[in-house]
C-alpha cells in the first residue's frame, strides 16, 4: 500500500467556507482540440467546492484511504524542517500544485528512495527537477489542458487592464476620489495594437483566438508553427525567433513552459530590443523572465507594464521586488486555480492515481517524463534538465 503526500495550498483565512457565491459549473464536455476531460471511475467532491485548501484534500481521502493507502496532506513545504522533508523519506507519491509548489530538487529527490509518481494538480512540472526525475527513473505526470483556458482567460483579462490603466482606476475609487485626468494619462485602446504569444501551444492558441475580435493584429513564435489553416484564419504572423517578434509587438504574452531552454529569456537584452512603453502578461512561470530586469525596464520606462501571476520563488517572500515596482498588476499564483479549474484537475488527479494503482497506462497526453526520458506532452514542450535552482528562496516567506 502507498503513502501519498498531497502539498496544497493553506485554507482561506476565514476558515473553510461553508457555501459558494455560484450553485453550479457549466458543464463542458470536451477541451478545444476534441481531448477528453478527465474520466476517473468516480469522484468523491461536489464541483465548485475549494478542492485544492488543505481542507479540501483534492477530494482525493476516501478513495486512497478505502483502498488501503495512507494520505497525508500538507501545506508545509518549504525548509528543511517543513512536513514536507519529513514525509518524504517513505512518500510514494508526492502531488503538487503549481500555485504551491513542492519543489522536488535533485536533493530532496535523494531523500525519498521510495518516490515513485511527482503528479502535478494542475499543468507545469518545472517545480520538480526532470533531470533529476529522468536519472532516478520517477514517472512525472500532470492534467493537461485542465486550466488552460481558465488561464487564456486571465491573461486577456490582464492584457485589458494594463493597457486601459484598470487597478489604478478602480484604486482612485477606493479612495474616494474622481481624479480622471490621473487615471487616463496611463490609458489606452487595445484595438489596432500588435498582440504577441511566446508559444502557441494550448493556452497560447487559446488567448489568440479570444483576442482577434478587439481587431489587433496577432503574432506568435513558437518552435512548431501552427497548421496554416489556423494563421490564415487568425491572420497569424509567425516569427522564427522571440527577438523578431518582441520587436513588432505592443503587447507580448508569455506561454511557454519553464524549462532550461526558456529560463530567464526575458534578461535585460531582449527587453531592450521591445517596443518603448510595451507591456508583458506573464502567466506561465516567473523565471522565465530575469527578476531585476523586469523591475529596471519597468523603473526606465522600457515596459509601460507587467502583470501576472506567475513569482519565482513561490511563495514570493515578502520583500519580492514584484509586490512593489511600478505599474504591475500582479496576483498571487491563481489563474488556474478557479473553482472551475479545481473540479478538472483533481478529477485528473484521480484518474492518473486510478491507473497507477490499477496497473494501466497513464495517458499520454498527461506524461511528461517516464520510463527515464521525457515522455508524452513532456517530450513535446520541455528540455531536458533542472529549473528549480534557487527554489529554496521560498522558506524565506515563512519568515520575512
Ligand atoms: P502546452 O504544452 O500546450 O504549450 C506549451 C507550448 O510552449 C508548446 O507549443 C511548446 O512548443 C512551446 N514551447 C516550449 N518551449 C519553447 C521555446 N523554447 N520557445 C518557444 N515555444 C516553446 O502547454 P499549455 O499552453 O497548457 O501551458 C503552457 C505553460 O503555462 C505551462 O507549462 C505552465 O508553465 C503555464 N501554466 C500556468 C498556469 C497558471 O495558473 N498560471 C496554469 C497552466 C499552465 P512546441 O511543443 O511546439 O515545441
Amino acid at each position: 500500500m502507498a503513502k501519498v503526500v498531497c502539498v496544497l495550498y493553506d485554507d482561506p483565512v476565514d476558515g473553510y467556507p461553508t457555501s459558494y457565491p455560484r450553485d453550479d459549473l457549466p458543464k463542458i464536455d470536451r477541451y478545444p482540440d476534441g481531448q477528453t476531460l478527465p474520466t476517473p471511475k468516480a469522484i468523491d467532491f461536489k464541483p465548485g467546492a475549494l478542492l485544492g485548501s488543505v481542507s479540501g484534500e483534492l477530494g482525493l481521502r476516501k478513495y486512497l484511504e478505502s483502498n488501503g493507502h495512507t494520505l497525508v496532506v500538507t501545506s508545509d513545504k518549504d525548509g528543511p524542517d517543513s512536513a514536507l522533508e519529513r514525509e518524504l523519506a517513505d512518500a510514494e507519491i508526492v502531488i503538487s500544485q503549481p500555485f504551491w509548489p513542492a519543489y522536488l530538487t535533485a536533493e530532496r529527490i535523494a531523500k525519498a528512495p521510495k518516490l515513485k509518481l511527482a503528479l502535478t494538480a494542475g499543468i507545469g512540472s518545472d517545480h520538480v527537477d526532470l533531470q533529476a526525475a529522468i536519472d532516478r527513473k520517477i514517472t512525472v505526470a500532470e492534467v493537461t489542458f485542465c486550466n488552460s483556458i481558465s488561464v487564456a482567460e486571465h491573461v486577456v483579462m490582464m492584457i485589458l487592464s494594463l493597457v486601459r490603466n484598470y487597478i489604478p482606476s478602480y484604486q482612485w475609487v477606493i479612495k474616494g476620489g474622481w481624479n480622471i485626468a490621473d487615471c487616463v494619462t496611463r490609458s489606452y485602446d487595445l484595438e489596432g495594437m500588435h498582440v504577441g504569444t511566446v508559444a502557441a501551444g494550448r493556452i497560447g492558441l487559446a488567448v489568440l483566438r479570444r483576442l482577434k475580435p478587439f481587431d489587433v493584429h496577432l503574432h506568435y513564435y513558437d518552435r512548431h508553427r501552427l497548421p496554416e489553416s489556423v494563421e490564415k484564419e487568425l491572420n497569424l504572423h509567425w516569427h522564427p525567433n522571440v527577438e523578431d517578434m518582441v520587436k513588432v509587438c505592443d503587447v507580448v504574452t508569455i506561454n511557454c513552459p519553464l524549462h532550461p531552454e526558456t529560463e530567464h529569456l526575458f534578461d535585460d537584452k531582449l527587453l531592450s530590443k521591445m517596443k518603448r512603453g510595451a507591456y508583458i502578461v506573464n502567466t506561465a512561470r516567473g523565471k522565465i523572465c530575469d527578476r531585476d530586469a523586469i523591475v529596471r525596464a519597468l523603473e526606465s520606462g522600457q515596459l509601460a507594464g507587467y502583470a501576472g501571476d506567475v513569482w519565482f520563488p513561490q511563495p514570493a517572500p515578502k520583500d519580492h521586488p514584484w509586490r512593489a515596482m511600478p505599474h504591475h498588476g500582479m496576483t498571487p499564483h491563481i489563474s488556474g486555480t478557479s473553482l472551475s479549474a479545481q473540479a478538472r484537475y483533481a478529477a485528473g488527479v484521480r484518474e492518473i492515481l486510478e491507473c497507477w494503482f490499477e496497473g494501466r497506462p497513464i495517458r499520454d497526453e498527461y506524461l511528461i517524463v517516464d520510463g527515464g526520458k521525457l515522455a508524452g506532452t513532456g517530450a513535446h514542450s520541455y528540455s531536458a534538465g533542472d529549473a528549480t535552482g534557487g527554489s529554496e528562496e521560498a522558506a524565506r516567506y515563512k519568515v520575512a
